[in-house]
């Protein structure tokens, strides 16, 4: 078996980021998830499904109560005292967005509910203004469902064509394929910046975008799974669109951002409308819109899931600078050999750069079942096909067992997963 080359090729957030594993003090950190101090059954949670949604720190849970307790009123829209702190909190956390993507201007970070809002506003508004027939999106065959169906929804009402970029037999992109699919005909490159079932993470900075760009195309960056783990920094990769979500960087459910740069965003038609993104609504001359971001925040927003992201991206950097990244790699390297070393079991994703994600199979036991035996066992991992049926059908399986790992798991854990997928080996 291969052995994955654990890197996290992403700007350093400091010039810590190479601290090593050892100095990270995973200790104090898990003190700040009581979750991680439960029970399932008789054994204490081992929690490996954090490319699904991480948990949450006290000072992100702490937050939301102290703003619903002490400060919630609408934003926008009120002169008294509860309107002005909650508004000048949610734009606060607009530029520790702003700050965290290395945005140029907090104008840029539109919030939405997630990744998947994200993708759909860019497919529905720039996509359905812009794509004629004949024009081609190019995806690849790693995309996560959210970012395989508005694009085919958009092309089906635009007459735009999808093409495909395969994966090879490591989970790596062809980048050979990449180069010959794109053409003056490609509009819009949407591609995932790593890949939720099997972690490999591609390579933007270099390669794609700057192929994509040489050829007059755009390109949406799909960051839900690099943002937990990697410096995303939007200037850096030339990102046109760049969408995460909030409750895999630490933050709440409901919460995500959708970058662009200005320019693209203030040619979008807006996405849904209502409250606080007009200008000016009159039945007999008609409505003009706001620029972004108000343009694309229709309505009364998530205001205490936003403050709340802004706490959770700055935990997040302050654990980077902790050193959680190379402990992070240390993970997946331990996973990745403790794993590999059990007969029987397959890991797919091999590619030399990942983030911490271990997907595999073990002969002759369907992932379904893996998945309920390590759950008897406190181990929490995810099994399916991930919402990325297409990749499933190119490395041919149905599905896979999925462990995703966060700074704030242990190596120690890792060993409790070896150990209970050893005894499942054992028992079929
Ligand atoms: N894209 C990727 C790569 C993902 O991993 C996910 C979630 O797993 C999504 C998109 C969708 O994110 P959300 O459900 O938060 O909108």
């Amino acid at each position: 078996m291969e052995k994955a080359r654990v890197m996290f090729p992403s700007t350093p957030v400091t010039n810590n980021a190479n601290v090593p594993a050892a100095r990270f003090d995973v200790a104090r950190v898990r003190a700040d998830f009581p979750i991680l101090a439960r029970r399932v059954g008789k054994h204490p949670l081992a929690y490996l499904d954090n490319a699904a949604s991480a948990q949450k720190p006290d000072a992100v849970v702490e937050t939301l109560a102290r703003y619903y307790r002490g400060s919630h009123a609408n934003i926008h829209r009120g002169v008294h005292c509860l309107s002005e702190e909650a508004t000048v909190a949610f734009e606060k956390a607009r530029e520790q967005v702003a700050a965290f993507l290395n945005a140029s201007t907090p104008a840029e970070c539109v919030l939405t509910r997630g990744t998947t809002e994200g993708i759909n506003l860019v497919a529905g508004t720039w996509g359905a203004a812009n794509l004629r027939p004949g024009d081609e999106i190019l995806l690849t065959a790693l995309e996560h469902h959210a970012n395989i169906v508005p694009w085919q929804q958009v092309a089906a009402r635009t007459g735009a064509r999808i093409r495909v970029v395969p994966v090879a037999p490591d989970g790596a992109l062809r980048l050979d394929e990449y180069r010959r699919l794109l053409s003056a005909r490609t509009r819009m490159v949407a591609v995932a910046h790593a890949s939720n079932a099997l972690g490999t993470v591609n390579a933007l900075r270099e390669t794609i975008i700057p192929a994509a760009h040489a050829t007059g195309a755009l390109v949406l960056v799909d960051a839900a799974q690099t943002a937990p783990h990697l410096h995303v920094d939007v200037r850096a990769l030339d990102a046109d669109f760049l969408v995460f979500s909030g409750h895999k960087v630490f933050g709440p459910t409901g919460i995500g951002v959708l970058y662009g740069k200005l320019p693209l965003l203030n040619a979008m038609p807006p996405y849904q409308c209502g409250g606080d993104m007009i200008r000016a609504v009159d039945f007999e001359n008609g409505t003009t819109f706001r620029d972004a971001p108000e343009r694309f925040e229709a309505g009364t927003p998530n205001i205490a899931g936003t403050i709340a992201l802004g706490v959770a991206l700055d935990y997040l950097r302050a654990q980077w600078t902790a050193g959680a990244q190379a402990h992070e790699e240390a993970l997946l390297r331990h996973a990745t050999a403790r794993l590999g070393a059990i007969a029987g079991l397959r890991i797919l994703g091999t590619a030399p750069e990942k983030v911490p994600v271990v997907s595999f199979l073990l002969e002759g036991v369907h992932p379904h079942d893996v998945g309920t035996m390590l759950d008897a066992d406190g181990i929490a991992v995810r099994t399916g096909h991930h919402c990325a049926m297409p990749l499933m059908k190119a490395l041919g399986v149905g599905g896979t067992i999925r462990a995703s790992f966060a700074f704030y798991n242990t190596l120690e854990e890792v060993d409790r997963l070896a150990s209970s997928l050893e005894r499942i080996q054992r028992m079929f």
